[in-house]
């Protein structure tokens, strides 16, 4: 928790914590190039949860020097999200708002000596890596000064502070195409550390900026920006992914810059990305299945986006609590398995979501000894009084689910078969199956049954799996549309698939009509969470209204064993 004080030299330290006042400061920088997802949330509780635990606080900085990829409904969905996630930042920042800084920032460090403005193609700066990787050998120390290979440098290495200085002039009045010309570190060619070999600092780039509009047509890069931001923000602790951990090393190119411009250096620290089982989590791909169209939206309840989830039914506590379990890991490319979410979300669930019975797929049950309608009292939640309960009027004509009867008995099914008997839920009865009513092609349209009213006391000890859940024919709910979701994809590692695309679950959706719910139902809102009395734990859609309720299955009510 000690702020990284060592790093700096002590009229430097003094400026910074004149500005802290010895806060802990982080920060949490998102590219607002897509919706958070459930990696931000790691990411969120490593930086916000460790600014809590030392007293101090989070910036929220949208690291926005992407124009393209970047757009203003981004920006909105991260700070809903945030604070969606119970976070609160003590500022909100823009990358773009430090874009003259950071200009003149660059100026200075052209005038060191730190960076040339140089014309290489992408391809002509990918070639002379490699000649430079061949030139190193894997694992090895320094080269020589003398053992860098010409081919390595770039020809526009070595020309003078004033042409580079007329060159970035000209960049920035947008008198060059872009890809003509970038700003380059002036590195270390002959450093072990790949990210030394003169990375770009500033390109060309015709784009309106979505925060700060036209006014510029060269934008940073992630390696000169963000250590400058780092320091102007006087962030303490910088943590990030393990992918920048090279960039962040010791000698790499993060503390190289600050070092050259005399700045306040953070103290960085890594730890391993969040990848989830049978799912992408990259912005990049879930732009994919949006815009493509495999997903409806960024919030499908298929994608762990913190939208998504929020829709699927998952609270934030749910999330917090998951990224508290799976815990700070440096170890990379772990693969998280999705049921250890579902076990964080049951284990709430059960404690809160009130009970319904609903049939997704009715099938008719006629009691035929019942003579007029009882009332049964039902309780909200069988461990909590304090939920209270509600009456549900039984008749003689009921609807159990078609999953629980079949013509032919077996002896592992606990449902209801010709002759068979079963127990009721909350009405503390046997009904024995007389009859089946079937329609001209077989199918079976109804059955015909008859409560036992001496069967109380068996009732009371019958298997909980063989008591049905019903809804009575009066005043049950006609439900719009219950949405079942299978994974997203049909393989755990995604990533390791090229053909990713390919590996979707073409029935990760099932929409059921037709399902009826107990009069109750009404009360739910969008949002409302619940659980369908051996179904399933459910929720309101958004999707709610003239048409009917919708309600999305969040999961199932025991952990399943196939998975
Ligand atoms: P993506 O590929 O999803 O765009 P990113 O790293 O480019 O990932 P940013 O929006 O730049 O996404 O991320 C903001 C912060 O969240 C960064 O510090 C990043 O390291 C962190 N982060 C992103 N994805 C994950 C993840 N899967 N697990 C943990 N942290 C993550
Ligand atoms: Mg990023
Ligand atoms: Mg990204």
């Amino acid at each position: 928790g000690e702020p990284p004080y060592a790093l700096n030299p002590p009229e430097i330290l003094a400026a910074h914590l004149k500005a802290t006042g010895g806060k802990v400061v982080t920060r949490f920088p998102p590219e607002p190039n897509g919706y958070l997802h459930i990696g931000h949330a790691k990411a969120m509780h490593m930086n916000f949860g460790f600014a809590r635990r030392n007293g101090g606080q989070t910036i929220l900085r949208y690291d926005d020097t992407n124009p393209e990829a970047e757009e203003e409904e981004f920006f909105d969905a991260i700070d809903r999200e945030v604070r969606w996630l119970g976070h609160s930042y003590c500022a909100k920042t823009y990358s773009s708002e430090h874009f003259a800084k950071l200009h003149e920032l660059a100026v200075q460090l052209i005038k060191i000596g730190g960076a040339y403005v140089c014309h290489m193609t992408q391809e002509q700066v990918k070639a002379s890596r490699l000649v430079l990787q061949d030139a190193h050998k894997p694992g090895g120390s320094e080269l020589r000064e003398q053992d860098v290979p010409a081919a390595a440098k770039s020809p526009w290495r070595d020309r003078s502070v004033e042409e580079n200085l007329r060159w970035f002039a000209r960049m920035r009045a947008a008198r060059v195409a872009e890809g003509e010309a970038c700003l380059r570190f002036k590195g270390d060619l002959a450093s072990p550390n790949p990210n030394q070999w003169d990375l770009t600092a500033y390109r060309v780039k015709f784009a309106r900026h979505p925060a700060v509009g036209a006014g510029w047509c060269i934008y940073p890069t992630y390696d000169f920006t963000h250590c400058l931001i780092d320091s102007l923000e006087n962030v303490t602790h910088s943590l990030c992914t393990l992918e920048f951990e090279t960039r962040q090393a010791p000698n790499g190119p993060y503390y190289w810059l600050l070092d050259k411009l005399g700045m306040y250096k953070p103290q960085t620290w890594e730890y391993g990305r969040l990848n989830i089982t049978h799912t992408v989590l990259s912005k990049r791909r879930l732009n994919m299945l949006v815009t493509r169209k495999h997903v409806d939206g960024w919030d499908d309840p298929r994608l762990l986006t913190l939208a998504g989830l929020r829709r699927r039914g998952f609270s934030a506590e749910t999330i917090n609590k998951f990224c508290e379990l799976v815990g700070v890991t440096r170890a990379d490319g772990v693969l998280t398995n999705y049921e250890q979410l579902e076990v964080v979300a049951r284990a709430e669930l059960d404690v809160c979501a009130r009970r319904l019975m609903a049939v997704l797929r009715p099938l008719r049950v006629v009691l035929t000894n019942l003579d007029g309608t009882r009332t049964v009292s039902v309780r909200n939640h069988p461990k909590d009084e304090s939920m209270g309960s509600r009456e549900v009027l039984l008749g003689r004509t009921i609807f159990i689910d078609h999953s629980d009867f079949r013509l032919e008995d077996d002896p592992s099914y606990y449902g209801l078969a010709p002759g068979k008997e079963v127990g009721l839920k909350h009405i503390g009865l046997f009904a024995r199956c007389d009859d089946v009513v079937r329609g001209p092609d077989g199918a079976v349209l109804e059955l015909r049954a008859s409560l036992d009213f001496n069967s109380a006391e068996r009732a009371k000890k019958a298997q909980p799996k063989g008591v049905l859940q019903w809804v009575p024919a009066e005043g049950s709910v006609p439900l719009a549309e219950v949405r079942l979701y299978d994974r997203l994809f049909t393989v755990p590692n995604v990533a390791a698939h090229d053909d990713w695309l390919g590996c979707i679950n073409p029935a990760s959706l099932e929409r059921v009509h037709g399902a009826l719910g107990e009069k109750a139902i009404v009360e739910c809102t969008p949002g409302t969470r619940v659980q369908f009395e051996r179904v399933g734990f459910f929720v309101c859609d958004q999707d709610s209204g003239a048409r009917g309720l919708v309600f999305n299955r969040i999961l199932g009510l025991k952990e399943s064993k196939d998975k």
